[in-house]
């Protein structure tokens, strides 16, 4: 496919001395990459490469067919373009000590940052990934409860409705809808949708989306703009704008050299490229800002008027499948959380809430039955399941959602494991299964699988 040929002139304006070698680097192979999750994978070793800027991030040199991959369905990893996991990189630069207490990922789906961010901040960290795209929203949610993090809240609102929570987060990730040049040799639809028109239309659509983020942030809050395209408008033009309608502080990142990345500075605003011909990673711009303020903002919190308390007897049940959280009833479904209730009950009746955090079980008349999403929570008790390990061709026929026999003398509700990690819950009934994969989670693509997993990159 041929570039576009306005954005041909752009790259030998941008860049006069190395156009030539960016341009070349447009027709290389993408580079492919994974984070893992260490609340499901533990301190395993391995002998991929590291990403250099994100401990949990590693190259992979030929792509696998993640979708039958049985680690892949429970979230024991994400597949992440390396640039993207910068940000873990500007974590920890700037939260080593103090933690916020409150983050927004606006522009969530399909959920790379926001399990980044679930993974970098402890548990009780309340997290709102946005997605505004309502069958996004969906995508995101999925990919939060396969990471398995009872902190996130999964929401589906337009970036102006947050507005109506002035002054709330500490910390907000806007990795903005773009022209996506940074994306052409990996999604080859972005080059066919590149216009000026568009990536002007972006720009301004990037402004609005950051007039709403500016709102809901707390004064001396930290604000993290990103995007994946090259383009000034898009990027530092929209940071300086962004300064020039607000009292902003651009925050410096230090950067080894050998990473490759562009350090910009530009009317006083500092950001990071990631260029195809210098950086092991695609195309990526980021940008750090501070809301300046002269003095402290505390959050005062009400009372909680979320759902309803778990009764006594339906408490005592399910208190110990978890290993931490605050459980509650909404309708039938009991919720799992980590997070303080009261921020919940700050943002309800705002905000349309897709996921409030883990729904561990629904109540059925008066029994409990866990849910799919309790095998996958990084809060789950194992040792409170009975557990079955199932066989390569149990697994991909449990995570077809076709029946199978389990090889158990008894029936009952079994944790099923796909080595050692849970994948569901499987109702063993003698001569059938009944699975907790729910219909939507199931693997339509018949490719055979004989046991492939990034599992056995992981050494105990
Ligand atoms: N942060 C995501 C990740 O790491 O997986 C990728 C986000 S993608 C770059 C931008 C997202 O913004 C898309 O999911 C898109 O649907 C959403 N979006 C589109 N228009 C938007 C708008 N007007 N306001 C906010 N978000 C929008």
């Amino acid at each position: 496919m041929s570039l576009p040929v306005g954005f041909l002139q752009r790259i030998q304006n941008q860049f006069p001395s190395n156009s030539i070698e960016f341009l070349e680097a447009i027709h290389a192979a993408s580079t492919l990459s994974v984070r893992l999750n260490l609340a499901k994978t533990g301190n395993r070793r391995t002998d991929l490469t590291p990403v250099p800027w994100c401990p949990t991030g590693y190259y992979l040199d030929d792509r696998p067919y993640f979708t039958n991959d049985p680690w892949f369905q429970a979230g024991a990893y994400y597949v992440q373009e390396p640039s993207s996991m910068f940000l873990w990189h500007i974590l920890s630069t700037l939260f080593g000590g103090r933690k916020p207490e409150t983050v927004l990922d606006l522009c969530a789906a399909p959920g790379g940052k926001s399990t980044l961010l679930a993974s970098f901040f402890p548990p009780e960290t309340f997290l709102v990934a946005n997605e505004v795209v309502q069958s996004r929203a969906g995508i995101l949610a999925e990919n939060v409860n396969k990471w398995g993090a009872d902190n996130v809240v999964v929401t589906n609102s337009d970036p102006r409705v947050f507005s109506r929570l002035p002054n709330f987060f500490d910390l907000i990730l806007v990795d903005a809808p773009c022209s996506g040049e940074g994306l052409f040799r990996k999604e080859t639809a972005s080059m066919a949708q590149w216009s000026l028109d568009n990536a002007n239309l972006c720009s301004q659509r990037q402004r609005r989306i950051l007039m709403d983020a500016w709102d809901t942030l707390k004064p001396g809050g930290i604000l993290i703009y990103s995007t994946c395209t090259f383009n000034p408008a898009e990027n530092e033009e929209n940071m300086v704008w962004l300064s020039s309608q607000h009292n902003v502080e651009s925050l410096e990142i230090s950067v080894e050299p050998g990473w490759g990345i562009d350090v910009v500075h530009y009317k006083g605003i500092v950001g990071y490229r990631f260029l195809y011909h210098r950086v092991r990673g695609e195309g990526f711009f980021v940008s750090v800002v501070q809301k300046k303020s002269e003095s402290d903002w505390q959050t005062k919190l009400g009372k909680t008027t979320v759902g309803m308390p778990l009764p006594k007897s339906l408490g005592g049940r399910v208190k110990d499948m978890v290993t931490a959280g605050n459980q509650y009833l909404l309708k039938d479904s009991i919720i799992n959380v980590t997070y303080d209730l009261r921020y919940l009950s700050s943002v309800l009746g705002n905000i349309n809430i897709v996921r409030p955090g883990c729904k561990m079980a629904t109540v059925i008349r008066d029994e409990v039955k866990p849910s799919h999403f309790l095998a996958l929570s990084s809060n789950l008790n194992s040792d409170f399941f009975q557990k079955s390990e199932l066989e390569n061709f149990q697994v991909n026929q449990f995570l077809r959602r076709e029946n199978f026999v389990l090889n158990q003398p008894s029936k009952g509700l079994y944790l099923a494991t796909w080595k050692g990690l849970p994948v569901g819950f499987v109702n063993y009934l003698g001569n059938r299964s009944n699975t907790s994969l729910p219909q939507e989670y199931r693997i339509l693509k018949p490719v055979p699988f004989h046991g492939e997993s990034l599992a056995d990159s992981l050494k105990n």
